[in-house]
């Protein structure tokens, strides 16, 4: 069913996950798969991936939607606004305005990321509703394609999963009895990795909330919870954008929940024993935090962020829970300004050298990197 389409056997360019949805991949520091979807004539592209990775992408999507008959797109529908999801967008639009002389609206969940950062003007997108509907067009006889959308904050404030599921066509119905020709799967985004791990976390408490709601539509419509409109079959894989297919997501997604409640137990060990440190006066510092990982990550600075980043959403989550204090101090050892810009360089690798530092001013860096608070654990 997951079959590569070679151009040569050494380079496969993009793969059909089942009749009507494709997945290619923009090239970059990580890969980023790209999903067209649908089987009539007009398409939805979901993500676009880098915009060093745009001229290959191009190359593979035109292929992929000659070979399988579409003749344009009808939407974009950006998963959330990292640069790796969503640099190529304005390459992508004026491709498809030279070639089909129009461009397709984008769609994506709001946030209000500014002008200067390199991404795509944010007043550019029509904004996702949750359970907003996009009909895919017919996928069988008696049967239609449609991805649902599902808000899933957690990784970022404006993060977007896609159901896709296959339902009975409007124009004629299956016989009783029929079966289902496709089960129902997720376009996670970045929730998940391949491997089933977590990426990044901004937030813990929604990221918890919405990898729940995953897995309600995985148990089947009966456990999903009342106000989710659920498909009438469990989900049985989640597509995430980095990485293989998740399989088995039950397991994936416990697995996933039981790491990051094990990071938490072994963040309060570190807490304990960063406070006997006799410099460690008043509480831990995130940097504090940082100094207790491995010189890989340390000295990575992408790595280095996203640590950060998430023990920074653990430590929000504990004092939320009132296990951990925290008090804010003028005597914290402040990011230098390289730190602070190779950190807005992750998220924003088009910016400009002078915009970087400003960049950080952007929730959720803000939060870390101008954090002058210490941490101490509540006894
Ligand atoms: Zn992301």
């Amino acid at each position: 069913m997951f079959k590569w389409v070679a151009q040569s056997l050494s380079k496969p360019r993009y793969s059909v996950f089942q009749p009507g949805v494709i997945i290619l991949t923009s090239r970059g520091v990580p890969d980023v798969s790209v999903f067209l979807l649908g089987m009539g004539p007009t398409r939805i592209l979901v993500d676009v991936g880098w915009h060093t990775g745009a001229v290959t992408l191009l190359d593979d999507l035109q292929q992929a939607m000659e070979n399988s008959g579409a003749q344009s797109l009808s939407a974009i529908i950006i998963t959330h606004w990292h640069c790796d999801h969503i640099l190529a967008l304005d390459i992508v639009r004026d491709w498809h305005r030279q070639r089909f002389g129009t461009i397709p609206p984008s769609y994506k969940f709001p946030f209000p990321y500014p002008p200067k950062c390199g991404l795509p003007d944010v007043a550019t997108f029509l904004p996702l509703a949750d359970e907003q509907l996009f009909p895919l067009g017919p996928c069988g006889p008696s049967w239609e394609y449609r991805a649902r959308v599902l808000h899933t904050p957690g990784h970022s404030p404006d993060h977007a999963a896609l159901l896709v599921e296959t339902v009975p066509s409007r124009e004629q119905a299956p016989a009783p009895g029929a079966a289902c020709p496709f089960p129902p799967f997720i376009i996670c985004g970045d929730l998940f990795v391949g491997g089933g791990t977590s990426s990044i976390v901004i937030h813990l408490a929604s990221y918890y909330v919405s990898i729940e709601r995953l897995k309600q539509l995985c148990l089947g419509p009966d456990a999903a919870r009342p106000s989710t409109a659920s498909p009438a079959q469990p989900v049985t894989v989640l597509i995430p954008s980095h990485g293989e297919p998740l399989r088995n997501p039950l397991s994936d997604i416990d697995r996933v929940r039981a790491a990051r409640v094990d990071r938490e137990r072994r963040l309060l060990e570190q807490l304990e024993q960063l406070e006997k440190d006799p410099s460690a006066v008043g509480g831990c510092t995130l940097r504090d935090f940082l100094g207790s990982y491995p010189p890989q990550v340390r000295k990575n600075p992408f790595l280095a962020t996203g640590a950060l980043l998430n023990a920074h959403a653990h430590l929000e989550k504990l004092v939320a829970e009132g296990r951990v204090v925290e008090t804010r101090c003028d005597n914290v050892p402040q990011f230098s300004a390289d730190e602070l810009a190779n950190t807005s360089r992750m998220y924003f690798p088009t910016a400009s050298e002078a915009d970087l530092v400003s960049l950080t001013e952007l929730e959720p860096l803000r939060a870390v990197l101008r954090s002058h608070f210490r941490y101490r654990l509540v006894r």
